[in-house]
């Protein structure tokens, strides 16, 4: 077999033309979306009125396996991807390790991250809707920076509510997407109820993903012609996310590689859920076996210590309601976690692959994820996000592992990132001043005693 290249790059013929929307080959689907004042199933009109109606279809949709990616959308992907799929040769010697260590990496447009691959595509259905414009939340930024560069693209207004701590701290994050035409609101505001309530509830905050939620869905419902979009966590942002494992699949078996093991970093799950799809495909049609870690937080560890249960997912209690893994929904990370992966809850979709045993999970604590970031800099060149370097560490030890027992394993990671706008982080860090926080079983419990009785 020839030599595999150190990155392999698709031809633009050989780009996927369909996302897989691996729900449909799921035994057990993920529980529907629930209204949080019915506790009724949500249809397709009761949720039109928050979402784009294409994007509702594709939320409710369980069992088409793949959905045409139009050819706007596929033009637009033609100007970033297909993303390259590196092989990190210099990484495994570094390390000695016999394992073969691949990264699939998401950080080569301009936002930064993979969250591009599904700002183009809402954007794409909310003009083809005929709106005037979104609203959505971003916490770190890169949410809001990729669909600011999505609504540029196409001609569409863009509000933004940034958790104020990133706002604050990531003064060139809100320029970024300034420069892209989008308006951006530190959250908790005064430009909605729920951001006036949680004011006077919680004077100071610095806010939570949860809350700039609530005021996006609010500012969206409250406007005409808008609706809110969200970068993470539904059913569709991980269809749309699929685009990342389909190439590397793509990738692969040009090569005939088959990876044993596939690891990524899980916030609320859409770049994990995209990588793995269609091997999970595979793996639930019985056709091959992989090995499949999902890697979090240890102060924010939803799926290694959270619930599986129907909660909010926003603090203000306007969004349906979603079972997943979940900390409680008021749950925030203590404010010394500078790494990311801050949402309380997990992808319905991944929540019950984990349920029913198709992934395992991993916890880490942040200090050593940061090494292993510095490490993977120094070695490999990129300067990886620190959401991205939850990944790098658990590949790494498994590589590690691999030099114990001499195992020539195969290792995938999502590398979904840059982190140029993490650098505060990186100072803690390189300053010896950063903390881990690991909440205690009583922080916990607090937090799930505010989720709802629902079953
Ligand atoms: C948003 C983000 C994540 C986490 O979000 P998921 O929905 O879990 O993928 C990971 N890495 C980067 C670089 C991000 O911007």
């Amino acid at each position: 077999m020839s030599e595999i290249p150190y990155k392999i790059y698709l031809e633009e013929q050989e780009m996927p033309t369909a996302w897989y929307n691996v729900r449909a080959d799921m035994k057990n689907k993920p529980a529907p979306l629930i209204n949080p004042g019915t506790l009724q199933p949500m249809g397709f009109e009761e949720l039109r009125g928050v979402f784009c109606d294409e994007l509702v279809k594709q939320e409710l949709d369980d069992t088409t396996p793949y959905f045409e990616i139009p050819q706007e959308i596929r033009n637009f992907y033609k100007m970033y991807r297909p993303s390259p799929l590196v092989r990190a040769y210099c990484l495994e010697q570094a390390l000695g390790t016999p394992a073969k260590i691949y990264y699939k990496f998401e950080g080569n447009n301009t936002s930064g991250s993979h969250k591009l691959n599904s700002a183009i595509a809402q954007a794409y259905y909310a003009k083809a809707q005929g709106l005037k414009g979104v609203t959505t939340e971003t916490g770190a930024g890169q949410w809001g920076t990729a669909l600011s560069m999505a609504c540029a693209y196409l001609g569409l207004d863009c509000k933004v509510y940034m958790v104020k701590v990133s706002y604050e701290q990531k003064p060139f994050r809100r320029e970024v997407m300034r420069t892209y035409g989008a308006s951006v609101t530190p959250s908790p505001s005064d430009t909605t109820n729920i951001g006036r309530k949680i004011l006077e509830d919680f004077p100071g905050t610095t806010g939570s993903l949860g809350c700039a939620i609530s005021e996006a869905v609010e500012a969206a419902t409250s406007t005409e012609g808008y609706r809110y979009v969200l970068g993470s966590v539904l059913s569709q942002v991980l269809l749309h996310q699929s685009v990342i494992g389909l190439e590397s699949k793509i990738a692969m078996d040009k090569y005939g590689i088959k990876p044993d093991m596939i690891i990524g970093c899980a916030g609320g799950g859409s770049n994990l859920g995209g990588l793995i799809s269609p091997f999970m495909g595979e793996k639930l049609r019985g056709e091959a076996d992989y090995q499949i870690i999902a890697v979090e937080p240890a102060s924010c560890p939803s799926l290694t210590r959270g619930v599986f249960a129907y909660d909010f997912c926003d603090t203000g209690n306007v969004c349906p309601m979603a079972k997943m893994y979940t900390l409680g929904s008021r749950f925030i990370p203590s404010p010394n976690h500078a790494g990311g992966l801050r949402y309380h809850g997990m992808s319905g979709v991944v929540s019950q692959l984990y349920h029913d045993g198709y992934l395992e999970a991993r916890a880490v604590e942040q200090t050593a994820v940061f090494e292993a970031a510095t490490q993977f800099a120094r070695i490999e060149g990129i300067l990886p996000a620190p959401e991205s370097s939850h990944a790098i560490r658990v590949a790494i030890d498994e590589a590690l592992k691999c030099k114990e027992t001499g195992e020539e394993k195969t290792i995938l990671f999502g590398l979904t990132g840059t982190g140029y706008f993490d650098m505060v982080a990186y100072e803690k860090y390189n300053n010896g001043t950063m903390s881990d926080y690991i909440p205690t079983d009583e922080d916990l419990q607090k937090s799930f005693a505010q989720i709802p009785k629902t079953e």
